[in-house]
């Protein structure tokens, strides 16, 4: 089983873990390893990347479908696709692992490690550490970069691929035939896949 690397809390606070989840192949195998470990997360999704709107639809029912299974709660941000296209614009030609998506990590992490402080989540971590097809580094720059402003909240930069998560990834996928998208989500991710 995956070793849990917990980051230290200040004042010795316990640990109440918030887990921003992308879609139901990355999360599956990650809450079930937090469930094991009795740390009992919240989900939030905040994903206003994903293009079209059909396609958010289908990877948060997809998402929901499988937490409920789990009796995990789920937590959704609103949708504001304008406003995330407005912070990326002029980065619209980078390439996947760019500009463009560092700047999207920390947008969508932004917004969870907002909703951690408020709610007195004490770690943050992200779904996003679990896909072969981004940046590990990346995304834990920006992990980090999005509780700067939320001293109660703690990124937890755990790398979700290993102890066998990758493998039990795919057999959850296949064994509860979630949809499994084809490009990362935004409008630009769709041509380079
Ligand atoms: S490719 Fe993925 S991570 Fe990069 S900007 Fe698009 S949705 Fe965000």
């Amino acid at each position: 089983m995956l070793k849990l690397m917990l980051p230290s809390l200040p004042e010795g606070r316990p640990p109440k873990v918030l887990l921003h989840a992308c879609c139901a192949p990355c999360s599956s195998a990650i809450v079930e390893c937090l469930l094991a470990h009795e740390l009992h997360p919240t989900v939030y999704f905040c994903n206003p990347n994903i293009f079209p709107l059909s396609e958010y639809e289908l990877r948060k029912q997809e998402l929901i479908r499988f937490l409920e299974m789990q009796s995990v709660p789920f937590v959704e941000d609103d949708y504001d696709h304008e406003r995330w296209s407005h912070c990326m614009f002029g980065l619209e030609e980078e390439p996947e692992r760019g500009r463009r998506c560092s700047l999207c990590f920390e947008y969508r992490l932004r917004q969870a490690a907002a909703y951690a402080a408020e709610h007195g989540f004490t770690l943050l971590t992200t779904t996003l550490a679990s896909s072969r097809w981004k940046n590990l580094e990346q995304i834990n720059q920006a992990g980090l970069k999005a509780v700067s402003s939320y001293p109660s909240v703690t990124f937890w930069p755990q790398n979700w691929r290993k102890g066998g998560l990758q493998e039990r990834r795919n057999e959850l996928l296949k064994l509860n035939a979630f949809y499994n998208q084809q490009y990362c989500g935004c409008e630009y991710s769709m041509r380079s896949r």
